[in-house]
């Protein structure tokens, strides 16, 4: 199963609780400062025709403010919609730091595609004013 497959087996097991989760002030900023962070990674890395206004279950269900919806490639937005279903289906509240989790939720695909997305974001972001802290939590990346 990949991990699109996964997503669409989540939903359709569990797509009320996801969206019941998407409506949480938190787990929102969360997922609105992960697809910043995709963003920015996207803008500098893929080609600028592809990229279009993000559309998942989570701007449907209006978890982004509308000037926060970013503009993704195709492939970005899979990775972005991936971790959305994450972080809504993470079930330890308040959420820990990722990387002390026990529960390492993210597939290792998944996982390394956050990795180096945030190994070039994090340090640019800071000078756009996302919410890095956020984000540092909300994946596995954190250097020790
Ligand atoms: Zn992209």
């Amino acid at each position: 199963m990949n991990a699109e497959e996964a997503i669409d087996r989540a939903y359709e097991r569990l797509g009320e609780r996801i969206h019941e989760k998407f409506r949480r002030k938190d787990i929102a900023r969360d997922i609105v400062t992960l697809a910043g962070m995709a963003e920015i990674y996207c803008a500098d890395h893929h080609d600028d025709a592809q990229r279009v206004p993000f559309r998942s279950e989570a701007t449907e269900a209006g978890a982004y403010p509308a000037r926060k919806i970013p503009r993704l490639c195709p492939d970005c937005a899979r990775h972005v919609r991936y971790g959305e279903v994450r972080r809504a289906l993470c079930t330890r509240d308040p959420r820990p730091s990722c990387k002390t989790c026990s529960n390492h939720c993210y597939a290792p695909d998944e996982a390394a595609w956050q990795r180096t997305c945030m190994a070039y974001a994090g340090p640019r972001a800071m000078f756009r004013g996302h919410a890095i802290d956020a984000i540092r939590h909300l994946i596995q990346t954190r250097r020790s």
